[in-house]
């Protein structure tokens, strides 16, 4: 059976009815009416979703009229939940034995025997159920469901104008958005409250219907083809990056942008009415909930494909770019993005920022660091938060526990406020320590140093009153560049680290990639085991181009000043003094130049491969100084990768075990001429650090914000009475996997602040 006129015809009437100077409930009435007869059924309703949940009855033709705003269904339940809970079209021709039938007697529904309903839907929201029955046992046609679909999205627009608010039968609200809290990867430390502002603005449609067909198809088209330019432009582009994107998630985009089934979809529903805008959206809700249900991650990864692509095409129509210009960023904002580049978030000014969320956050999650670096906290891995969330949105992140919360309901604003301002307090009291000198309550003093990677977080080292940077992460820079950074780039970002540091010295780490630290322009090797192959001074020993560059660089920027150097991943003497030796064909080749030297230069090794564990006497004696990596030392002393989650949470690094090793460390470095440090994670965390400097280690470099939770920590220690005792507890205790627990006690035995 045909709808006599079709959809655009319905679509025209719809129109005048909405134009037209009557109630809300009354223009619904209208149009139930009008959708029926043009579908030929003898019932249409509209369920509308309230903000408490179940969807009630808000207009009918062909079920009693007592009904209306009376009868309700709860998502999942019945037919009419079902559909809101799928977000899926359901077309039945013996509606009462399908299992989720649930009988209203209310309805009178009982002798219509066929049912069509399709979902309400804007963004990702499902705003309500629009069904239309048939007395007589019939299928509905493709053609039908479509028609009954685009419909829908009218609707979903007066339902989103606010106009149904009053309606409501029950005290809650049409649920035009809902509340929600979503559980994420905290990727970077703190609380924001703000609204949300999407990176990538989502186009709202709000002209459904089209005045000339015709026109609307021919903008389409050249729509279409703007957008097709474009991705061939990022494609061309992407040899220097593009705008971060990886080039097979580029070349998909242009495989859909081509796919002629996506195409057809979006013209015929031009051909049916409604704008090219609506028509993208309305292929586009099918997607999502394709999306909905795919659980393949290489499936989901296509639909969120998709998504761009659609969106690009809304840009396209509606003549807008497609990122937000950074100075467009209001006050308060939590950017929102399916995920983004380092250098983006860069661009935004960070006094506006107050939180990030990120669909993906990447492998090795250089976003996480830069918004570590700025101090914005993020969470990454909430599925599909760039469909559900809208502009403006009030939302609230948790980069602690990662925690996401969207509308939330007052009473958990007012929470996360309180949490907030304790937060605050907490990092004013740290702040009053800043100038306080650094050592233990019996007046031993301990060096804490800072890590850094980018010329963003020296600021840091002024306001947390670290004694130097500890650890400078060269890498940062290659890993954020399009292409390897050339000599005079290198040299200027470390002259202006030193500059930045003013009379603080700066420990340079030599270029630490491989394994999981990968470079985009770099050929990726196929290794087994990345974690085990060839990395950081492999790579510079075999390359050492690569490592005279860098340290010529540093050699440079360094004239006239001190300049420390390090080694990562050194696992032999030799490889040491292979260093060395690259190091000291550098420093004549200066002189060759008649460039200014540094000051001094020392040279030092991370330890962070076990092996080095059996020749700490030899690389005392060798090195100018050692510095312990205890993040790579971790994962190999245990075998157990620091990125896999299953295996990263394993082992305790309070293992007695862990603990010995770094016990012969340090008295090594107590024996030996060479200064040992430790730059890992655990120098941040108080009770381990705590166990460090029992341990004999004088010198921490941490993240900046674990200085003042550490100095807090250190001003209470007696070190003598809790050194005995923590080295006792190492001594005798190895049969356990953690002595977390013991050296808790004697940290309150002896009042120390954790
Ligand atoms: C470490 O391994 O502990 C370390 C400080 O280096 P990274 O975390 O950069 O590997
Ligand atoms: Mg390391």
């Amino acid at each position: 059976m045909r709808a006599p006129g079709g959809p655009r015809l319905l679509l025209r009437r719809l129109r005048e009815v909405m134009a037209e100077p009557v109630t809300a409930q009354a223009r619904l009435d209208r149009i139930v009416v009008l959708i029926a007869s043009n579908m030929v059924a003898e019932v249409c309703s509209l369920y509308v979703a309230r903000a408490d949940g179940p969807l009630e009855l808000f207009a009918t033709e062909g079920l009693n009229r007592e009904a209306v705003h009376l009868t309700t269904m709860r998502p999942g339940e019945g037919l009419v939940g079902l559909i809101a809970a799928t977000a899926e079209a359901l077309a039945l021709s013996d509606a009462q034995n399908h299992p989720a039938f649930s009988y209203k007697p209310e309805t009178g529904e009982e002798i219509y025997q066929s049912f069509l309903g399709v979902p309400v839907l804007r963004g990702g929201a499902t705003l309500g159920v629009l069904v239309v029955q048939n007395r007589a046992r019939r299928s509905y046609s493709e053609e039908e469901i479509e028609a009954l679909q685009t419909t829908a999205m009218l609707l979903a627009e007066m339902i989103a104008s606010g106009e149904l608010q009053a309606l409501a039968g029950q005290p809650s609200a049409v649920a035009v958005r809902k509340a929600a809290a979503l559980q994420g990867q905290p990727i970077a430390e703190g609380l924001g409250l703000g609204h949300v502002v999407l990176h990538q603005p989502r186009i709202v449609v709000t002209k459904i219907v089209a005045d000339d067909a015709n026109a609307e198809l021919a903008r389409l088209e050249t729509a279409i083809e703007a957008m097709r330019a474009s991705v061939d432009a990022l494609i061309d582009s992407s040899d220097d990056g593009g705008e971060g994107e990886h080039r097979d998630v580029l070349e998909a985009f242009r495989m859909i942008a081509h796919d002629r089934g996506w195409l057809r979809r979006l013209r015929e529903a031009v051909t049916s009415g409604l704008t090219a805008e609506a028509a993208v959206e309305r292929v586009q809700n099918d997607a999502r909930a394709k999306l909905q249900r795919q659980t393949d991650p290489y499936l989901r990864d296509r639909l969120h494909d998709l998504t761009d692509i659609a969106n690009r095409l809304l840009h396209q129509l509606a003549g807008q770019s497609l990122v937000l210009r950074p100075d467009e960023l209001p006050d308060n904002a939590i950017l929102v993005a399916r995920s983004m580049s380092p250098a983006a978030l860069l661009d935004y000014d960070r006094s506006r920022l107050r939180g990030l969320v990120l669909e993906e956050a990447g492998a090795a999650s250089h976003i996480a660091i830069v918004a570590r670096a700025l101090g914005v906290p993020a969470v990454s891995d909430i599925p599909n938060i760039s469909e559900i969330v809208e502009h403006g949105d009030a939302l609230i992140v948790d980069g602690v526990t990662g925690e996401v919360h969207i509308l939330p309901a007052p009473e958990v604003e007012a929470a996360y406020q309180e949490k907030a301002r304790l937060r605050a307090r907490r990092q004013d009291q740290y702040r009053a320590l800043r100038d306080t000198p650094a050592a233990t309550l019996d007046g031993v003093p301990i060096g804490l140093h800072m890590n850094a990677g980018l010329l963003i977080d020296l600021p840091h080292l002024e306001e947390t009153g670290a004694k130097s940077i500890g650890l400078f992460r060269t890498e940062l820079q290659f890993m954020l560049a399009s292409r390897f950074p050339r000599l005079d780039s290198q040299e200027t970002l470390y002259r202006a680290v030193l500059q930045a540091a003013g009379d603080k010295t700066v420990t340079f780490r030599t270029l630490d990639i491989g394994g999981d630290k990968r470079l985009p322009y770099m050929k990726a090797n196929d290794e087994e085991n990345p974690a085990l192959g060839w990395r950081a001074v492999r790579i510079g020993l075999d390359k050492p181009a690569l490592l005279r560059i860098q340290m010529r660089a540093m050699l440079r920027a360094a004239a006239g000043r001190r300049l420390r150097l390090m080694l990562p991943m050194v696992s032999t003497v030799d490889e040491y003094r292979r260093g060395r030796a690259l190091l000291d064909r550098e420093i004549a080749f200066l002189a060759r130049m008649g460039r200014a030297p540094p000051a001094s230069v020392e040279l030092g090794a991370m330890l962070e491969v076990p092996s080095l564990l059996w020749q700490l006497e030899e690389m005392v004696s060798v090195a100018d100084f050692l510095s312990v990596g205890s993040n790579d030392l971790m994962q190999y002393l245990f075998a157990a990768d620091r990125d896999n989650k299953r295996v990263s949470g394993r082992f305790d690094t309070l293992a007695p075990a862990f603990l010995r090793a770094l016990r012969r460390i340090a008295e090594a470095g107590e024996r030996g001429l060479a200064p040992v440090a430790l730059c890992g994670e655990i120098g941040g965390r108080p009770l381990e650090a705590m166990t460090l400097i029992a341990l004999g280690y004088r010198d921490l470099s941490m993240s900046a914000t674990s200085i003042g939770p550490v100095k807090a920590m250190l001003l209470s220690l007696p070190l003598a009475p809790v050194r005995a005792e923590v080295q006792a507890l190492i001594a005798e205790r190895g049969d356990c996997s953690s002595l977390r627990e013991p050296l808790r006690e004697i940290a309150e035995r002896h009042g120390v602040r954790l």
